[in-house]
């Protein structure tokens, strides 16, 4: 019955019962607007708690009016980073040039966000974490659709029964390989590997990135404000995916190291740093592309669906993005599969045009070869009186609709 008293009408979301696995970002971005839709959210993690670190995230263009609409702007804007430069390094650590920052990153000074990875992951659990279910240290182990809903064995050995189970854990989805099987038929490599960690800040920089190259090598060192952390980063070529070290730190950390055993400036010290933290995050740079985002009652948002690599700077965007679109379909269409369909054409041809961003960050970090990086340390050097760029079409190249409900 409806709070009028009357039965419920088709068209009326309450008591759908739906799963979201993860709360990374889209996982809490979409669990808080299926709860106003008047969903009943349950959230699975498979962490202890919402997990920080990462590097700093940009939040821009369709995706600000998103966060605008939950009230979250006037957090992010305390937490959105200011930095002086962005300064470019050769192999000996002398410096070939020092831009600012957006016109390196692309943003839009005044209305695009940077903020660390943590404070938009922990913004977004406080607004929805009084409303929502959340399990943490568990997932789900197997998704059984062939009942009226979606039976799920979670890891702990609960069983229960959803509406819905929406996949939103991350570029390596568990939901996305029990739907579509492996994650290598969509997993799109583009031959580099990264490392990211917090390290002490024993060098004095402040609101600066530092980056250093050699050929098919970056190392970078990112100081927010005054931080007595720096966030590091270490990427490499490495043209083939090495599937033995996913999962297995001590392998990661290996390969690290092994790579740039004789690299130069502060790299050294990194390695060192890198073999210490306790927040390495390791991953192989790529792209999620899937012909289709849902299977059924299962459908997938974020990372899980369509991973444009950090090289576009629009995996929080996206997935912010795709969060929205995906609570409003559901609020507009009764029929899941209809709402999983107008999800997807709503939204899609803003993710091919994000994910084609990618094409040119490579050339821009991280050139492979010693003529290549020295084309791009010539555009550096003439990036430097330029003018501000001008806003990437492709980031604000959604309108939001108005959202369905406001129950
Ligand atoms: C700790 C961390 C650090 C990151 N650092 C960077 C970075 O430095 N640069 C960058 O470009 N991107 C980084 N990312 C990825 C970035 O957050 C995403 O590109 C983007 O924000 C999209 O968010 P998402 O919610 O779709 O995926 P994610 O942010 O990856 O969140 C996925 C969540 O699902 C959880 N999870 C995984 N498997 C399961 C499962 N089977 N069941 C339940 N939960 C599960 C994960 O623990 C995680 O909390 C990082 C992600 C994490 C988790």
């Amino acid at each position: 019955m409806t709070p009028t008293g009357l039965p419920m009408e088709a068209g009326t979301t309450a008591e759908r019962e739906v799963l979201i696995s993860g709360a990374g970002i889209s996982g809490p971005a979409l669990a808080y607007w299926l709860h106003r839709a008047g969903f009943a959210v349950t959230v699975a993690e498979r962490a202890s708690a919402p997990r920080g670190g990462g590097y700093p995230i940009d939040i821009r263009g369709t995706a600000v009016e998103v966060v605008r609409r939950m009230g979250l702007l006037p957090r992010l804007r305390d937490a959105h980073i200011t930095s002086r430069r962005c300064a470019f390094l050769d192999a000996d650590g002398g410096e070939i040039a020092s831009l600012a920052p957006h016109v390196v990153a692309g943003g839009v000074e005044g209305r695009d966000l940077e903020v660390r990875r943590g404070d938009l992951a922990e913004a977004l659990h406080a607004v929805v974490r009084d409303d929502v279910e959340f399990l943490f240290d568990d997932y789900a182990e197997t998704l059984d659709q062939s009942g009226r809903g979606v039976d799920v064995t979670f890891h702990s050995g609960r069983q229960r029964t959803f509406d819905l189970v929406i996949g939103a854990d991350g570029a390596h989805s568990r939901t996305r390989r029990s739907l579509f099987g492996p994650e290598e038929r969509f997993h799109r490599y583009f031959g580099y590997c990264f490392a990211i960690f917090t390290m002490p800040n024993t060098f004095g920089l402040s609101r600066e990135v530092v980056m250093w190259n050699s050929p098919g090598r970056a190392a970078a060192l990112y100081a927010v404000g005054d931080s007595e952390e720096l966030h590091a980063f270490l990427n490499f070529h490495q043209p083939e995916p090495p599937p033995h070290v996913f999962g297995d730190p001590d392998a990661q950390r290996d390969l690290v190291a092994t790579a740039f055993a004789d690299a130069g400036w502060e790299v050294p010290g990194m390695v060192e740093a890198m073999r210490e933290a306790d927040d390495l995050f390791f991953d192989a740079v790529g792209q999620i592309r899937l012909p289709r985002w849902s299977s059924g009652r299962v459908a997938l948002v974020g990372d899980a669906a369509y991973a444009p690599s950090f090289l576009t700077g629009q995996g929080s965007s996206l997935a912010l993005v795709g969060a929205y679109a995906l609570a409003n379909a559901l609020a507009t269409h009764r029929d899941h599969a209809t709402a999983f369909a107008a999800y997807e054409s709503g939204v899609r041809d803003f993710v091919t045009m994000n994910q084609a961003l990618a094409g040119d960050g490579a050339a821009t970090l991280f050139p492979t070869t010693a003529r290549e990086l020295e084309q791009r340390n010539t555009r550096l050097r003439g990036l430097v009186a330029m003018p501000s760029p001008q806003a990437r079409p492709a980031h604000s190249a959604l309108t939001l609709p108005e959202f369905a409900s406001t129950s």
